[in-house]
C-alpha cells in the first residue's frame, strides 16, 4: 500500500458527522447546508435527468457551463476567460485539487501550504510527490506573517496552494497579503492553486479578490470553484478551474483519467444556476450574514471566545473561557455526546503542533436549528 494513505484517519469532516447520526446530536460539524439550493436549479436538474443529457458530456465539461463560468469570471472578476481553452468541470473542487497536483508537481517539487489547512491538502500533495513547506497564520486575526512567507519560498518552490476565504479560519486575504504572494510567485516562477470554492461568501461589504485578477498572475494561477457552495448543492460535486491553457491543459490530461467527467445533467443545471442575476448571489451572502451573526452572538452569550468571521459559513471558537476538561477532541466529544451538538475540532487541520482550544461551528443552518443548537448549549455549559 502507498505509505501516504496507510494509517491515514477517516476525515474528521465524516467522523463527526456519523456521531451526529447515531446520537442524534445536532450537526453542526461537516459544512453543509442543511436547506437544499435553488429549486429552478434543481428542477432543470431533474428533467435534464428524465430528457438528458445522461451519456458522456465533452471531457472538458458541457459547452453550456463551460461558458457559464467564463461569463461569471468577467461579471464577478473582470477576468477575460476563453471557455474552450481555460475552463475545466470537474466533479467536485476535491477532484480539481487532486488534477491540479498531479498534472503540475514533479516529484521532490516544493508545495506552499498554510495551516490551518483543508484536510485534502497535504495527502494530495504528498502522493503527487510534492514536499510539504508549511507557514501559519494564527487566531484570531489569523494575519499572514509575510516575512515568513517570503522566507517558505525557494528556488525548489513549485506551488502554493492557497485557499481563499478559508476553512476553517473565516480568514478572507487582505489585498496587501495578496499581493505579497502574487510578487513572490512571479520573483520565484511559481504557481498558485487558488481554492476559492468560498468565492461568494464574503461579508461585511467585503469583495472576493481573485489571485488571479493580480498583476501577472493571470498565467500563474489555477482558480478552483465549486457548485457545491455556491448553489448549496454540496453532494452534487460539481467543481470547475479557470486557468491558463498552458495549466488547463494538463490538469484535463489528469482529469480524463481520473474521473473523465462529470454528471452532464448536474453540469446542465449548474450552468443555469451560474446565469443567476446577481441578487442570487448576494442574497446568498446576506443570509448567511445574519446567521453568522445569529450564531456567534449565541455562542458569546455562553461564554465561547468566538472570533471574527470574514467569509465562509464556519466561525472558529476559543472554548478556553469555558473551562472545560480536555483537549479540543475531548471537548469535541463531550459536545457531541453530553450536549447534543456535533462540532469540528479545529487541531484536525493541523499537521502538528496545533493549537488545541479551538472548535470549529458550520452556521448554514436554519435559524430553528442554531437555535436549538444554542439552547443545547445553553443547558450543557
Ligand atoms: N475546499 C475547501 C476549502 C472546502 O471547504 C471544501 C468543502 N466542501 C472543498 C474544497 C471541497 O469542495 P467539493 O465538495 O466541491 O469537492
Ligand atoms: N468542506 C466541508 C467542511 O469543511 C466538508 C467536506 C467533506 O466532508 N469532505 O466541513
Amino acid at each position: 500500500t502507498n505509505p501516504v494513505f496507510t494509517g491515514l484517519q477517516t476525515t474528521i469532516f465524516e467522523t463527526m458527522s456519523r456521531m451526529a447520526n447515531a446520537t442524534g446530536a445536532i450537526n453542526l460539524g461537516q459544512g453543509f447546508p442543511d436547506v437544499d439550493g435553488p429549486e429552478d436549479v434543481r428542477r432543470i436538474a431533474a428533467s435534464a435527468l428524465i430528457d438528458g443529457p445522461n451519456q458522456y458530456p465533452p471531457m472538458l465539461g458541457l459547452p453550456e457551463l463551460r461558458q457559464a463560468v467564463a461569463e461569471t469570471n468577467k461579471r464577478f472578476y473582470d477576468l477575460d476567460v476563453d471557455w474552450q481553452s481555460e475552463v475545466l468541470v470537474t466533479s467536485g473542487a476535491t477532484e480539481a485539487l487532486a488534477d491540479s497536483l498531479m498534472a503540475l508537481l514533479e516529484p521532490g517539487d516544493e508545495v506552499i501550504l498554510i495551516e490551518p489547512l483543508y484536510d485534502c491538502y497535504l495527502p494530495l500533495v504528498k502522493r503527487a510527490g510534492g514536499i510539504p513547506v508549511r507557514l501559519r497564520v494564527t487566531p484570531p486575526h489569523w494575519r499572514l506573517d509575510l516575512e515568513a512567507l517570503a522566507a517558505a519560498f525557494t528556488e525548489n518552490t513549485k506551488a502554493i496552494l492557497i485557499n481563499n476565504p478559508m476553512n476553517p479560519a473565516a480568514k478572507v486575504f487582505s489585498e496587501d497579503e495578496l499581493s505579497e504572494i502574487a510578487r513572490l510567485c512571479i520573483e520565484y516562477g511559481v504557481y498558485a492553486i487558488c481554492d476559492e470554492v468560498y468565492e461568494h461568501l464574503l461579508f461585511d461589504g467585503r469583495a472576493h479578490m481573485p489571485l488571479m485578477a493580480f498583476p501577472g498572475m493571470r498565467e500563474r494561477c489555477v482558480r478552483i470553484g465549486s457548485a457545491g457552495k455556491t448553489f448549496s448543492l454540496t453532494g452534487w460535486k460539481v467543481g470547475y478551474i479557470t486557468a491558463a491553457p498552458n495549466l488547463l491543459d494538463p490538469i484535463a490530461k489528469a482529469h480524463q483519467f481520473v474521473t473523465f467527467t462529470t454528471p452532464p445533467n448536474l453540469q446542465k443545471a449548474v450552468a443555469y444556476g451560474l446565469a443567476k442575476e446577481d441578487d442570487y448571489f448576494f442574497d446568498l451572502r446576506d443570509d448567511l450574514q445574519e446567521k453568522r451573526d445569529r450564531i456567534s452572538r449565541g455562542l458569546a452569550a455562553l461564554g465561547f471566545g468566538v472570533l471574527p468571521c470574514a467569509g465562509t459559513y464556519f466561525v472558529t471558537c476559543d472554548v478556553s473561557p469555558l473551562g472545560l476538561e480536555g483537549d479540543d477532541v475531548a471537548i469535541c466529544q463531550q459536545l457531541v455526546e453530553e450536549a447534543g451538538v456535533a462540532v469540528v475540532p479545529v487541531s484536525a487541520f493541523y499537521v502538528s503542533d496545533a493549537p488545541s482550544n479551538f472548535v470549529r461551528f458550520c452556521f448554514c443552518k436554519r435559524d430553528s436549528v442554531i437555535d436549538g443548537a444554542l439552547e443545547r448549549l445553553g443547558d450543557w455549559v
